[in-house]
């Protein structure tokens, strides 16, 4: 198991975007997940009722694309992540200076999904404008973000780290009802998960993950206090040799 030291000591930021998202033509399978991923967020993102003040994202990286279609409906974004250098990373980008990655190729691609391409950089914009804070946090602590307290959002977005972050179920389970805290009663958690995945890799270094199955991601968000309002899995079936998942799970729940 992949512990979070071993994040904070050897993720390496700029290995990770390169390697899942940069977007490169002739990367027809790699590019596959990424694209789906940004179909069910937009899809998720595009329900009844996922607006509001703020918006937390737990677990953020140094990835944004899960806060592109998320910053049409929120007014405020908080970015989470344990390691110093993920958020270094973020907040390059967020201040636009040189050397920070080039997220273009992907803010095209999900301004065409909501149906004009051209607005891009205004959504770049938007994003840079609506990130406020980018914050450490640990999702195995009843308080992910202590000794801060933040005041409950409406909607907290977490794609591709709790399954990272936790050893077993148990943890899981509990690493849900920590970051429940961060979400007011009423409002919503959306997450893209990983099945059927133990190990994640690139830049010759290999990452844990917490196999899952989908009834286990249910009902581990249900025993944290949501209701689950959407839950889809896709199958992943590109043969590729950084994973060994199985499949996405997209969920939506309301606290
Ligand atoms: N959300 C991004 C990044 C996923 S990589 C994406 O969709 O690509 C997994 C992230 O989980 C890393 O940024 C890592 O720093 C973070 N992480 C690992 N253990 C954690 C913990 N205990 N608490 C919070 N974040 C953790």
């Amino acid at each position: 198991f992949t512990e979070a030291d071993v994040y904070q000591q050897s993720f390496d930021p700029q290995a990770y975007l390169k390697e899942f998202y940069s977007m490169t033509d002739g990367k027809e399978g790699a590019n596959e997940f990424l694209m789906q991923n940004l179909r069910s967020l937009h899809k998720m993102f595009s329900l009844d009722g996922l607006r509001g003040g703020t918006l937390i994202d737990v677990g953020c990286g140094p990835t944004i694309y899960q806060l592109l279609s998320a910053c049409e409906h929120f007014q405020e974004i908080i970015a989470l992540d344990y390691t110093d250098q993920n958020r270094q990373e973020l907040e390059k980008w967020l201040r636009n200076e040189e050397g920070a990655f080039d997220w273009v190729p992907v803010v095209k691609y999900v301004c065409e999904l909501e149906g004009d391409r051209e607005k891009w950089a205004e959504k770049q914009e938007k994003v840079r404008k609506k990130v406020r804070q980018v914050l450490k946090c640990d999702v195995t602590k009843a308080n992910p973000t202590g000794p801060v307290s933040l005041p409950p959002a409406d909607c907290i977005v977490s794609t591709l780290c709790l399954e990272g972050a936790c050893k077993d179920l148990p943890t899981f389970r509990s690493a849900l009802r920590n970051i429940s805290t961060l979400v007011k009663p009423g409002g919503h958690l959306v997450m893209v998960t990983v099945l059927g995945e133990t190990y994640y890799a690139f830049n010759q270094q290999v990452f844990s993950c917490l196999c899952l199955e989908k009834h286990e991601v249910e009902g581990a968000v249900e025993a944290a206090g949501f209701e689950v309002k959407l839950s889809e899995a896709q199958p992943y079936t590109v043969s590729d040799e950084r994973t060994d998942c199985r499949g996405v799970l997209s969920l939506v729940a309301r606290r």
